[in-house]
């Protein structure tokens, strides 16, 4: 008998087939409720279903988990846990401080094939993508490691691939950690962010209800299709079209992040541009100064330099937020997650 990752299904899923089994669809909530509110790692645990029924799940599906096997503390007191997967390779996720609770960015891909030319990730390439348990898995490892899990409130997919490129595992994920019979977590507190994959972008505006982070790093194609070659495929009209059209609930806005990078995008005329190009969206800007890191060319722009890009911005009404990356004494500010054959690796 095949035995399945019941993590890797949805509750929909879970109850087709305890209705194929003629069990009462109900028990499918109860049995996830085990799983996501108890941690419960093990069927026969579940004590308010039948041996009987314990049993046939045994035989049916594995309930998997994540263990990190390293956990870095930055002096900034961010994390970055590093988990291995059943094939070998390695992921990483980082929580990240805030004033009152935490915020965990995931990964949803071993490596990235987007390419993005300011990330680390996307220097190593892709490598494949991540089942929906094991992106679960993840916020649980995580939660597990917090004396009070319920700081955790927050998650962001912006660790290392592009989520929109494994659109069906991260939809299921999303759904499980959104979920009441799942984690639970708000989905005001969920937040994707893309490289600029257009379709999906369309595609998940009517699946699921979370807040979209778009990476734009530049004003202009030119600058664009350089920093991030998806642009060659979507240019910045295909993919602030596809923003315009995406549902937002009422207050809510669409994050673009902004790589700040010496001499290349940090121009005021840059930021003039790029007011001009987000007029017409219900939008907030992140500006993220660049972690450099070895073998990169690029540099981080004056302090002067991050403050007047940031004065164009607010003096035409946007929140425009300088976001100091976590983790870089760690190898976990935005940007700079690596996996499998980098230092960390030598070290388990
Ligand atoms: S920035 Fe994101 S999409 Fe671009 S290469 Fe890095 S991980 Fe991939």
């Amino acid at each position: 008998m095949i035995e399945h990752d019941i993590k890797n299904l949805s509750e929909d899923a879970l109850a087709g087939w305890f209705d194929r089994h003629n069990i009462a669809v109900y028990r499918a909530s109860q049995v996830l409720r085990w799983i996501y509110h108890r941690s419960i790692c093990s069927f026969s645990q579940m004590t308010d279903l039948s041996k009987d029924l314990r049993r046939l799940l045994s035989g049916e599906f594995t309930i998997s988990r994540l263990d990190p096997v390293r956990i870095q503390a930055s002096e900034d007191g961010s994390k970055k846990y590093l988990f291995l997967l059943e094939d070998g390779h390695h992921i990483e996720s980082v929580l990240i401080p805030e004033r009152r609770h935490w915020t965990l960015c995931v990964s949803s891909q071993v490596g990235c094939a987007m390419g993005c030319k300011f990330c680390l990730t996307g220097r190593g390439g892709f490598v494949r993508n991540l089942e929906p348990a094991e992106i679960v898995n993840q916020v649980c490892a995580v939660q597990n490691d917090l004396t009070h899990p319920n700081l955790l409130t927050n998650i962001v997919f912006m660790g290392m691939g592009e989520p929109l490129a494994n659109y069906d595992s991260v939809v299921k994920a999303l759904v499980i950690i959104t979920s009441s019979n799942g984690l639970q977590f708000s989905s005001r507190r969920v937040t994707l962010s893309t490289a600029g994959l257009v379709p999906r972008i369309d595609d998940l505006g009517q699946d699921v209800t979370v807040n979209l982070a778009v990476s734009l790093n530049a004003a202009d194609n030119k600058t664009r299709d350089v920093l991030m070659p998806i642009n060659q495929t979507y240019p910045i009209e295909m993919l602030l079209s596809a923003c315009r059209g995406f549902p937002l609930p009422s207050r809510r806005m669409i994050t673009f992040e902004y790589v700040l990078i010496h001499g290349v995008n940090d121009r005021p005329k840059d930021a003039k541009k790029l007011v001009g190009l987000l007029r017409p969206l219900r939008a907030k800007i992140n500006l993220i100064p660049f972690n450099p890191f070895e073998g990169s060319t690029f540099k981080r722009p004056e302090e002067a330099t991050i403050l007047a890009f940031q004065k164009v911005l607010t003096d035409h009404h946007y929140t425009a937020m300088i976001r100091q990356s976590k983790g870089g004494d760690i190898g976990a500010a935005c940007g700079q997650l690596r996996f499998a054959t980098d230092n960390s690796q030598r070290t388990l």
